[in-house]
């Protein structure tokens, strides 16, 4: 039997607002446990939420972004549940009314086509806390820093066909909410996290499987890896002649497995019901329309551009505009320098190559864009190869200076002088009369060695254009 494979993904992108979305404590990562939980984060009697336009506002950005209708009216519900991290003993979030629904993002599949992948909604709410299972002996510590951190769950349609997709979708959306600014995007710190609904039918029904829900997915890898594990597991069972329980399992990167956490609750669980507290949000259409203004370029609008302007293949303008800083850098060496090729193919091979070998983001670059283009000049002005340019790199990531301090200093300034080279080559074809014959007889593979032989001598620095024009001249004799 050959089986089609289904998966919807649930993303919670935490929004990068300054303080809570209903109270005034702060939301920055990495302070010690329950220093930013105010009494309205723990819950305490007595207490009313309020609601942050902030957190408002960037739902509504994602929802313009993404082709989506924004609510002229939403509603938060209270998801009720009992568990230590939560103390309200319900999460505020919306149900029936969301303020961001029916959109889509469209996604580049690996052979260069393009596929729609639906957004059935986006909705607004409060982050729970974290328990904490080390260093307590036995009992759990609960932090609740995290409590009240607004979260925008954006759900979509069961549109993807393989882990791979579900990948492609899920990077669409992380590089979505970076260029807008309204998420960090740090899957370590948990502020971009995803959940898979994995199900699998006979190629040909139009009836979605039972499908299982898989947690703890913390990196792209991992999520292509489990559901992979996931979808293998639900063919052995239905193959066993056994059937797919709708539950939620748990990957465990250690030992690559998933298993089972807990049997899937249904909605009526949770008792959904609108919060009395909050009022209704109703936004109009003035300010709706504001807020399209205030969209940045969006990465397909930057592609296409880079594309069309700088005559960049799909692949590399793709890679450029992944993420905004990256495009932002391209554009200013281009600007500087009037070669997108040369740029594209320096900060997608030497400079990305750096960059995650020191783990730096883009923007604190060892060799800023000003930098690359004083490197890149000297690449264009046949001061020094593109070989050499290499090490000057190097030199410049290590803080040596400039490219120009770095050529003097090393002396790297490419031999363009016709005479000096022809010398040295008049000395290699000298002293290796084997291979001269050799050559002379048919072996034209053998002039990659003369030219290796004339870079030795010169340290690499003999213009290669000129060697090769040379000795292609002066070894036909
Ligand atoms: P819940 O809120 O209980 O997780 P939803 O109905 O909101 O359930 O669906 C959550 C996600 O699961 C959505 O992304 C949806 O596309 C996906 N989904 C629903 N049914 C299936 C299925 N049979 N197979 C794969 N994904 C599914
Ligand atoms: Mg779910």
């Amino acid at each position: 039997m050959s089986w089609e494979v289904v998966i919807g993904l649930e993303v919670h992108a935490q929004l990068r607002t300054r303080s809570k979305i209903f109270s005034g404590a702060s939301t920055a990562f990495g302070s010690s446990p329950n220093t930013q939980a105010c009494a309205v984060d723990l819950g305490y009697p007595g207490v009313l939420p309020v609601l942050n336009g902030e957190a408002v506002r960037m739902a509504a950005m994602f929802g313009l972004a993404t082709g989506c209708s924004i609510a002229r009216r939403s509603v938060f519900a209270r998801k009720n549940y009992f568990y230590p991290d939560l103390p309200k003993g319900y999460q505020i979030s919306q149900y029936e009314l969301p303020i961001v629904h029916g959109g889509e993002v469209s996604i580049r599949l690996e052979d260069g086509t393009e596929k729609t992948i639906g957004i059935t909604r986006a909705h607004l709410e409060e982050d729970a806390g974290k328990s904490l299972h080390e260093d307590f002996h036995g009992l759990s510590g609960i932090d609740l820093n995290r409590a009240g951190v607004p979260l925008l769950e954006i759900v979509s349609e069961p549109d993807m066909r393989s882990a791979r997709e579900a990948v492609a979708y899920l990077k669409k959306i992380h590089t979505l909410v970076r260029y807008l600014e309204i998420c960090d995007g740090n899957m370590q710190e948990g502020s971009f996290r995803c959940d898979a609904n994995v199900s699998v039918r006979p190629q040909g029904q139009t009836e979605l499987g039972t499908r299982a829900e898989l947690k703890n997915l913390n990196s792209f890898r991992f999520i292509e890896k489990a559901i992979n594990l996931e979808v293998e597991r639900q063919i052995d069972v239905i193959e066993g002649g056994g059937k797919v329980v709708q539950e939620t399992r748990l990957y465990d990167s250690d030992k690559n497995l998933t298993r089972s956490m807990r049997s899937k609750e249904e909605a009526n669980d949770y008792r959904y019901f609108p919060d009395p507290d909050l009022l209704p949000v109703v936004l109009d259409e003035d300010w709706i329309e504001a807020r399209r203004a205030e969209l940045p370029e969006l990465p397909g609008a930057k592609r296409e551009r880079f594309v069309k302007d700088f005559g960049l293949s799909d692949y590399d303008a793709d890679v450029l505009t992944s993420a905004r800083e990256t495009a932002d850098y391209f554009e200013q060496v281009v600007a500087g320098l009037d070669d997108a090729k040369l740029a594209a193919n320096w900060i997608m091979g030497e400079l990305s190559g750096a960059l995650n070998r020191d783990a730096l983001d883009i923007e604190r670059s060892k060799v800023d864009a000003a930098a690359m283009i004083g490197l890149l000049a000297r690449i264009k002005d046949d001061t020094i190869s593109g070989k050499i340019a290499k090490e000057v790199f190097e030199a410049m990531w290590e803080g040596e200076g400039s490219a120009d301090e770095v050529i003097e200093k090393r002396g790297l300034r490419q031999i363009t002088d016709t005479a000096a080279i022809e010398a040295i080559v008049d000395e290699v074809i000298a002293a290796n009369p084997t291979q001269l014959e050799q050559y002379r007889a048919g072996k034209d593979k053998l002039l990659g060695f003369f030219v290796g032989q004339v870079m030795q001598r010169t340290a690499g620095k003999a213009n290669p254009g000129q060697v090769n024009k040379l000795l292609r001249e002066k070894l036909k004799g």
